[in-house]
């Protein structure tokens, strides 16, 4: 027997997944129209409760007695448990978010919050992050409750057939500002929402073609963040004589110290990743690849830069450093006035291994005794860097599924630069896997959708991805 003839999905008749597919896209359609930014619009600060009521609807609708909660007036997250036999230990979770990033529509092609559908795509801010998977993972429940259903049970209370372990679904506000209104607030207050033998999230999965190969990132960890504000002191005059302290010319000697590359530091997760990259892509990508996991990584950013697509130099140089961004910066009162105090604020992003007190050494290190001197730094917020075991049963169960959806595909464990809600998952000991399964036209510049212009994601990668998610489910909690 074929590892496909054992997919669950199978046992499922067309019909149905045509239904369940055209669900999906009508789901993610919907969830785009609702503007759930964040942080919240001044003239509807309400759309995440919104958002969260209009998934609480859907839950109910498929038989479920769904919980809404609001860290904070107006921000909901949403919640539901499916039942296991309770053989099969404990749960498995489904973890999103449904808040999104704004989307000034200027240079957008389609309105950002229509969730319009043209040329094979739904167009709209949270396509990709990550509305889509969540409607993707309400059309998994939705086949499990129809199964209860159809078997004469109660999908509220009795266990779902075939599953062993429970089903959490969480869909959280507030992911893209920090999560203190959405998944901190709920590992504080209501652990039962997240705690899991491991949680399916956003961002990996998806198909990415490199050199004519197919891989698919699966995310098993994930950098951490330290922001700064770092205040420059210098003395105020009048512009007519110009001063070296002037705040704003310090300012600038800080930023151009500061953006200048740290050295590079492979981690495990990196070499594991660099390593199974380089053994399925052919000639002189796997040589980069090599390179940049091994001795001379300046030599493999060189050849990066040279012969790489720039969106994937871009991602592959901040995995293998800790990076400094500085991203905000304010000075000055008047075009005749020397400013004496100037700001700037940094975004840094540390590699797992690297402290807070290690990035902001670094910092004061860069700045030099001169500017430090002029300087304070103050930490804004701090996120630890995660990590999942690139092994063990959820992990196989997602490599293997990938495998028998798209015999050609390569799935490999991999580290993203941002942060996800897999910051408050983890220390609670729960394994959290990017998980967004996505066939994609391999000109797709996914990368550059998040929380960009023309966000977008085909109708075609979520039909597929819909039964990859479903037998991922069916075979971990079965
Ligand atoms: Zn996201």
């Amino acid at each position: 027997m074929t590892a496909e003839a054992t997919l669950p999905s199978r046992a499922l008749d067309v019909a149905t997944w045509e239904r369940a597919a055209n669900r999906l896209v009508e789901t993610t359609r919907d969830l785009i129209r609702i503007p759930s930014v964040n942080p919240p619009l001044a003239e509807a600060p309400d759309q995440e409760l919104v958002a969260a009521r209009h998934i609480a609807d859907l839950l109910r609708d498929f038989g479920l007695v769904p919980e809404l909660l609001e860290a904070v007036p107006g921000r909901g997250s949403v919640h539901a448990r499916l039942r296991g036999d309770g053989t099969g230990g404990e749960p498995l979770l489904l973890l999103s978010h449904l808040d999104v990033v704004p989307a000034p529509s200027e240079r957008w092609s389609h309105d950002p919050f229509a969730g319009e559908l043209a040329d094979g795509y739904i167009y709209g801010r949270g396509a990709v992050d990550m509305k889509g998977m969540v409607a993707m993972e309400l059309g998994v429940v939705r086949l499990l409750t129809d199964a209860a259903r159809a078997a004469g049970r109660d999908p509220a209370s009795d266990p779902i057939p075939g599953l062993r372990r429970d089903v959490l679904f969480t869909c959280t506000a507030d992911e893209e500002a920090g999560a203190a209104a959405g998944a901190k607030w709920i590992a504080e207050h209501r652990p039962d929402w997240l705690a899991a033998a491991g949680a399916l999230n956003e961002c990996g999965g998806v198909a990415t073609t490199v050199a004519g190969r197919r891989l698919y990132p699966i995310q098993v960890a994930e950098k951490g963040y330290a922001a700064y504000r770092i205040a420059v002191r210098g003395t105020w005059g009048h512009g007519s004589m110009p001063r070296d302290d002037n705040a704003v010319v310090l300012a600038a000697e800080v930023i151009r110290r500061l953006a200048v590359p740290g050295p590079t530091r492979i981690t495990p997760v990196m070499e594991r990743f660099l390593e199974q990259a380089a053994a399925a892509l052919p000639g002189e990508a796997a040589t980069i690849l090599r390179g940049l996991a091994t001795d001379a990584p300046e030599h493999a950013e060189a050849a990066l830069a040279a012969t790489c697509d720039p969106m994937y130099a871009r991602v592959l140089r901040a995995l293998i450093r800790d990076t400094i961004s500085p991203d905000v910066v304010h000075a000055g009162v008047k075009y005749n006035v020397i400013p004496g105090d100037a700001e700037v604020q940094v975004d840094c992003r540390v590699l797992p291994g690297t402290t807070e007190a290690e990035m902001r050494a670094v910092i004061e290190q860069k700045l030099g005794p001169d500017l430090a001197a002029a300087c304070e730094v103050d930490l804004l917020v701090f996120g630890a860097p995660v990590e999942s075991p690139s092994d063990g049963p959820l992990y196989d169960v997602l490599a293997g599924t990938i495998v028998d959806h798209d015999p050609v595909g390569i799935p490999l464990p991999a580290m993203v630069p941002f942060g996800t809600d897999a910051k408050f998952t983890r220390p609670l000991g729960v394994p959290t896997y990017g998980f967004f399964p996505l066939m994609l036209d391999p000109e797709e510049r996914f990368l550059e959708r998040f929380h960009g212009v023309d966000e977008r994601v085909s109708v075609e990668a979520l039909r597929w991805g819909l039964p990859v998610l479903y037998d991922v489910v069916r075979r971990f909690c079965g």
